[in-house]
């Protein structure tokens, strides 16, 4: 029989950014926690699994589908945000500077990661904008080599549909990530969003 303690080591260490130290620290914490914090930690977990799906219509986890931006009739619906991941939307969301609706990639092109075209959600972005009027797609993907790479392919796909393409303005810093800006810089970066 395995160890529980090795099992939750080994289950703790798939986690990003956990390594086997981190994990074991997390194992032994545990250990010491009282039951209840330990079942309200385990069930958190189930439940993430068991109640939130992907809204069909923007990608990001909800637990209602459609989520809650894409059924608020507020939303200019004109105007779609393309983001490589959840926590992107979170960080705009924070930004106050947006009103549109998203498009979770749920991921970027990586050649080196094995990461390519057909693993993002673009299909789905393309297939979305011919069933929509869409005015304008903003591309906020990361500053990164990996993010400039996505948002040339986005833009290359669907530059033949006609729909103005934007860019997050150079208020972003090179190399920055969406998730890590702080508000007013993104609010920035939004507000003098360049075509790109
Ligand atoms: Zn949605």
């Amino acid at each position: 029989m395995v160890n529980p303690l090795d099992r939750l080591v080994h289950a703790l260490c798939k986690l990003p950014g956990v390594g086997e130290k981190s994990a074991t620290r997390y194992a032994f914490h545990l250990l010491r926690s009282s039951r209840d914090d330990v079942r309200e930690l385990a069930e958190a977990l189930l439940a993430v699994t068991r109640e939130m799906r992907y809204c069909a219509e923007c990608l990001v986890p909800s637990p209602t589908d459609p989520c809650r931006i894409c059924r608020d009739h507020q939303r200019d619906r004109d105007c779609i945000c393309v983001v490589e991941e959840p926590a992107d939307v979170t960080a705009i969301e924070k930004s106050g500077a947006f009103r549109g609706v998203y498009h979770i990639l749920h991921g970027a092109l990586s050649p080196l990661e094995g990461v390519g075209p057909d693993a993002l959600k673009v299909h789905e972005l393309i297939h979305r904008l011919r069933s929509n009027v869409v005015g304008e797609v903003i591309l906020a993907t990361n500053a990164t080599v990996e993010g400039e790479a996505t948002a040339a392919y986005v833009a290359q796909m669907i530059r033949p549909m006609g729909i103005r393409i934007t860019r997050l303005a150079s208020g972003m810093p090179a190399g920055a990530e969406v998730e890590y800006v702080d508000a007013r810089t993104l609010a920035y970066a939004l507000h003098e969003r360049r075509t790109f």
